[in-house]
């Protein structure tokens, strides 16, 4: 523990964003520059607790190291803090920018002070090895002759293939996209993950050796389809970490028609346009000079508003249908839980600087969609609901729009892959596999992430894919 006291001495400041005004007319990142002497000093609150709540259980789910990087940070020993990060997370680049921390709703000084800034720590000792040179390939010295597929190139698949090819199998990783990363790459916009950091961690992957192959859609019916029973075949384990990619649909009249997207569409297309031609393209939805409704929150929803606003959208509105969340813990989500509080996330903030309010409505719920005679969009009538998402008489209203983004959550998995393979499916239609064991209903297929958790974090995506990895390497040896 660098600093006894250090908890009694600092506040907790968190690196800030960069100037929301500012911000909005680009889709470079938010972040601001790391400053090491007050990262030192945030790193001197960490209490070096016996028991680290932050580190496991309820907290970080890849079991970081986190108080002894907190204190290696402090006294400035960022090189030994990098090794001790690297052992438990491959892509701390990746969750020390987006992950939502969980390590801090658990950490202890968050009993009754705010916690630890270890998500901006994490993220400094990263960037600090990148922009050091000291985060290099390091490829295995021995090759064992096995070899293993893995369909899906996300935060599962990559990690699941870092760890295999450390132990000597020859990996080969398949994306039926046109670039690897998952929703890495095509789903958070590059204002919170650029992509250049993605790309960079796929080249160190590609020097020690892991094979990727792009276009390539394991099980589909299109030009670029590869066979999952051919894969099967050739190799001597296969994992799919296909992540959850089926979006819930609002099923409410006159749904069909123009100017109603899913959330990944618009989020997709504009990332793939920014990369291929600064969005020169045109292959993208604008949402310029448009009043958009963005319909449900969380992390895809405010990455709506983040992008629509970018565009120069000409109103904004997002729908919530559960009620405002308190402003601190409610008694019954104590601490080392996960706070269920009121966030305000870096799109509420630019659209409050932008347009003088949050652009949140809770308790609301879509009625119909309303269309002209031609069937275009004029907007969507709604009604307020209770605690029991029962509607409230009389409360109908009507919204404008040109464009509405549905962003209700996933349901899981397509099924194009599993049926071919004919693998049983768990009661929400996620791949059917334990969590410790990862194998499917057919043994030599295992699986891991958002296909057989269903829609969750980077970090779970990291933890599933490296004790896949594990499981694997283990079969692989009986
Ligand atoms: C818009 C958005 C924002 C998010 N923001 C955050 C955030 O800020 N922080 C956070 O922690 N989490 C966030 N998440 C959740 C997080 O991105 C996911 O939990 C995580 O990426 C899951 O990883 P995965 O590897 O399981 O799957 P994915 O990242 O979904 O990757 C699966 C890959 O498999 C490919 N694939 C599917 N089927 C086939 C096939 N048949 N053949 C070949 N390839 C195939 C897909 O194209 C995709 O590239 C966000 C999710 C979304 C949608
Ligand atoms: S990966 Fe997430 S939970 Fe783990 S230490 Fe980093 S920010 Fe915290």
């Amino acid at each position: 523990m660098g600093k006894p006291t250090g908890f009694k001495e600092f506040d907790r400041k968190p690196e800030p964003y960069r100037d929301a005004m500012a911000r909005l007319v680009d889709f470079k990142e938010i972040y601001t520059d790391h400053d090491d002497v007050h990262l030192a000093t945030q790193g001197a609150r960490c209490m070096d607790c016996g028991v680290p709540f932050c580190q496991s259980g309820e907290g970080c789910p890849v079991y970081n190291l986190i108080p002894e990087w907190n204190d290696l940070v402090y006294k400035g020993r960022w090189k030994e803090a990098l090794d001790r990060l690297h052992k438990t997370n491959n892509f701390p680049e990746f969750t020390g920018r987006v992950c939502p921390a969980p390590c801090e709703g658990s950490c202890v000084l968050g009993v009754n002070e705010p916690a630890v800034t270890i998500k901006n720590i994490e993220c400094a000792i990263i960037d600090k090895g990148f922009a050091n040179g000291w985060v290099v390939a390091n490829p295995p010295t021995i090759r064992t002759g096995k070899t293993v597929a893995i369909v899906g190139s996300g935060p599962a698949g990559l990690a699941a293939a870092a760890q295999l090819n450390l132990a000597g199998h020859s990996v080969t990783v398949y994306e039926r996209e046109d670039r690897v990363g998952g929703l890495l790459m095509y789903g958070i916009p590059n204002m919170k993950l650029e992509k250049e950091i993605v790309d960079r961690r796929v080249n160190l992957l590609r020097e020690e050796g892991v094979k990727f192959i792009v276009n390539a859609d394991v099980g589909g019916e299109g030009k670029h389809s590869v066979s999952g029973e051919d894969l099967l075949s050739m190799n001597d384990a296969l994992l799919l970490a296909t992540g959850a990619t089926t979006p819930r649909d609002l099923r409410i009249p006159n749904r069909g028609g123009n100017g109603i997207h899913f959330a990944m569409e618009f989020l997709l297309k504009n990332t793939k346009s920014l990369l291929d031609s600064n969005l020169e393209d045109g292959n993208y939805i604008s949402a310029k000079n448009k009043h958009v409704i963005v319909i449900g929150g969380g992390d895809t929803g405010t990455d709506c508003i983040g992008t629509s606003l970018r565009h120069g959208c000409k109103s904004l509105v997002n729908f919530e249908i559960m009620p405002k969340p308190p402003v601190e813990r409610a008694n019954d989500n104590p601490w080392p839980l996960w706070p269920k509080i009121h966030r305000v996330d870096y799109g509420h903030e630019e659209a409050a600087v932008r347009d003088g309010q949050d652009p949140r409505v809770y308790s609301i719920s879509g009625k119909e969609f309303v269309r002209d005679d031609d069937g275009n969009l004029l907007g969507i009538n709604t009604v307020k609901v209770d605690q029991n998402f029962k509607v409230v008489p009389g409360t109908v209203e009507f919204w404008e729009a040109d464009l509405i983004f549905i962003s209700m959550g996933f349901l899981g998995p397509e099924h194009y892959i599993s049926d071919k393979l004919e693998l049983e499916l768990d009661g929400r239609s996620n791949y059917l596999a334990d969590y410790g064991s990862f194998q499917t209903s057919k043994k030599k297929i295992f699986t891991a992430g958002d296909c057989r958790r269903g829609q969750s974090l980077i970090v779970r995506a990291i933890d599933e894919g490296r004790l896949a990895a594990e499981q694997i390497n283990t079969f692989l040896d009986s």
